[in-house]
């Protein structure tokens, strides 16, 4: 990506934060931004689109890591403090969890979880027909095999966290353990976030999926909701895969947000600020 993508990105940004402004203040923001219309002055701080006092957090989560070990490593070396998350039981989940750990980046337990259509979970896979015991075996054996485990997110799980008990019986197991979870929000009636409250759990619950159309116009799309969403609210959570597409997009991007005042944090660093 060019250098300059974010910049171009984020007037949007700008329009979204003040939606009830009128279009001349609009311009001003837009101009400010750094569009250089007629001021001779260096592109201005592009943090100024940030209204004062207010800081906007982005938490990245990359999934599905651990079957293939060129895109992982990819994923492990991007720069700055993202998060993956590492399929249990699976053949460089271990060796790309270490690694991640190594350079900063939180390691949560990608716990895969039943879907209304059925899909196969793979090893490790959590489904409503499982008992208390089959499903606290089948989870305490997914953790054991991710080093440095932090927390864990579904995946997919479209069937599993509509159903209660299990989740509840999750959550448990989380809080005992010490670990946060991250609702990946694959079907709007999940329980696992109310679950996770329940249980007094650190959680957060994921706001974009970044890359459910590999393209990158698609991705760009994603990410300024993304950052439209983190400049309003303080914070937002990302989830995005290791696609070649997803890849170089945050290659050239992720080295751009600290100067435009987007501060990257892993999971479990914004869990510590609450
Ligand atoms: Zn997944």
């Amino acid at each position: 990506m060019r250098p300059g993508l974010l910049l171009a990105l984020l007037p949007a940004a700008a329009w979204a934060l003040h939606p009830l402004e009128t279009p001349q203040a609009s311009l001003e923001a837009v101009t400010l931004i750094g569009a250089p219309v007629s001021a001779p002055t260096p592109i201005a701080a592009p943090d100024v689109a940030l209204p004062t006092g207010q800081s906007a957090i982005l938490v990245i989560i990359i999934d599905d890591l651990g079957n293939q070990l060129k895109e992982g490593r990819q994923t492990v070396s991007l720069p700055g403090k993202i998060s993956i998350a590492v399929l249990p039981h699976t053949p460089h989940g271990a060796q790309l969890a270490k690694e991640a750990h190594r350079s900063g980046k939180d390691v949560l337990l990608h716990a895969p979880m039943s879907t209304l259509d059925q899909r196969p979970l793979g090893p490790g896979g959590l489904t409503a027909e499982l008992s208390e015991a089959e499903f606290r075996t089948t989870l305490g054996a997914a953790l054991a095999s991710v080093p440095h485990v932090q927390g864990v997110n579904n995946h997919m799980g479209s069937d599993l966290t509509r159903h209660t008990e299990p989740m509840r019986w999750l959550m448990a197991e989380l809080s005992a353990r010490q670990l946060y979870f991250v609702d990946s929000r694959t079907n709007k009636n999940t329980v696992a976030a109310a679950a996770a409250a329940t249980a007094g759990l650190p959680h957060l619950s994921r706001q974009v999926f970044l890359d459910n159309v590999a393209e990158p116009a698609a991705i760009a799309e994603r990410f300024r909701a993304a950052v439209d969403q983190a400049r309003q609210q303080g914070s937002a959570v990302v989830i995005g895969h290791p696609y070649p597409a997803t890849i170089a997009f945050l290659q050239d991007v992720l080295p751009q947000l600290e100067e435009q005042g987007i501060h990257l944090a892993t999971v479990s660093e914004v869990l510590a600020l609450h």
